[in-house]
């Protein structure tokens, strides 16, 4: 049998991630592009069309041996069309990116957004690898997540399933959220809100070592709070008990075997999981809390356009 891959694509505000992986998930080429953001990014399907054919001329395989594309962007996708309602970071706006990506390229195109890629990334070859019922999340500048349910990621009714940092953990004095709300749960927990939670704890506690800092980011608060500093402390325990909070409910809508962590904030490790089970453990349905366990993302940044070809292999087998 000839041995087939599939294409991964992981679309971002500054770079474009892209690998070749086969169907039994060994990566053949992993490589990057620049995002170019000019002209409400309309040049970034030819510049993947491109580099994509680029790289399977210099790897010798043929068009043939290739399933397909599955390709992520951040903001909101309709994954049933492949069609950007709004990609923010790129400048896409009512953009039909699956459409144009597979006339380009005469292959099959999947998309989805970024943070969906990442769970199904880590659910074929990361910490969620198998796991039937999984909540990915993933905390950086924002909160992304993404639901794996009976083994299929979740979309929902129009793409908007796994949101999760758009769930409301606070209806009033929120901060106000690109979502065009306010107190989301990533305004509460991302790695931006660290900081802009520390930097209001330090107007109450001036004393803090926070305070002499210039650029706070949300590794001085985990090691200020390492050091013993009330302030970064009072911080991080805000942010794991909104976060534990919220996945706890999630649980309950979810029944998970397996919350992944992933993206700059979940570095932390232990230091962030050990109050988030504790928290979570609270707020938690024992009978669903027993079933899950928490565990980090392993495969950073890779997640997505591994997940990206996961959705290749998932989906082209059903055509
Ligand atoms: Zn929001």
């Amino acid at each position: 049998m000839i041995e087939k891959y599939c294409i991964g694509a992981d679309v971002g505000g500054t770079t474009i991630k892209l690998a070749v992986i086969s169907t039994d998930g060994e990566i053949l080429k992993k490589w990057e592009i620049p995002t170019d953001t000019s002209e409400r990014g309309k040049h970034i399907t030819r510049d993947i069309n491109i580099t994509i054919d680029n790289t399977l001329e210099e790897l010798n395989l043929h068009k043939s041996s290739i399933l397909g594309i599955g390709a992520g962007a951040p903001g909101f996708v309709d994954s049933s069309t492949g069609y950007i309602n709004e990609a923010i970071n790129i400048g896409w706006k009512h953009f039909d990116f699956g459409v144009e990506l597979k006339q380009l390229t005469g292959l099959n195109v999947w998309v989805d957004n970024d943070a969906n890629l990442a769970a199904l990334g880590e659910n074929w070859l990361g910490a969620g690898r198998g796991v039937e019922n999984l909540i990915a999340v993933t905390l950086g500048t924002g909160v992304g997540g993404g639901i794996i349910a009976n083994g299929e990621i979740l979309n929902g009714a129009n793409g908007t399933a796994g949101e999760i940092g758009h769930v409301t953990v606070k209806t009033s004095g929120g901060a106000p959220c690109n979502c065009g709300r306010s107190g989301c749960l990533e305004t509460e927990t991302s790695a931006t809100a660290i900081v802009r939670k520390a930097k209001e704890a330090v107007l109450e506690k001036p004393l803090s070592a926070l305070a002499s800092m210039k650029d706070i980011t949300a590794k001085d608060v985990f090691v200020a709070a390492k050091e013993g500093d009330a302030a970064a402390q009072q911080v991080l325990s805000d942010v794991t008990e909104t976060l534990g909070l919220a996945l706890a409910n999630l649980t309950v809508a979810v029944n998970p075997n397996k919350i992944v962590l992933g993206g700059g904030v979940s570095q932390a490790g232990d230091q962030l999981l050990q109050p988030l089970k504790e928290a979570y453990s609270k707020h938690c349905l024992p009978r669903a809390a027993e079933a899950c366990v928490f565990e980090l993302a392993e495969l950073g940044n890779d997640a997505g356009v591994i997940g990206g070809a996961s959705l290749v292999k998932q989906y082209s087998n059903a055509q």
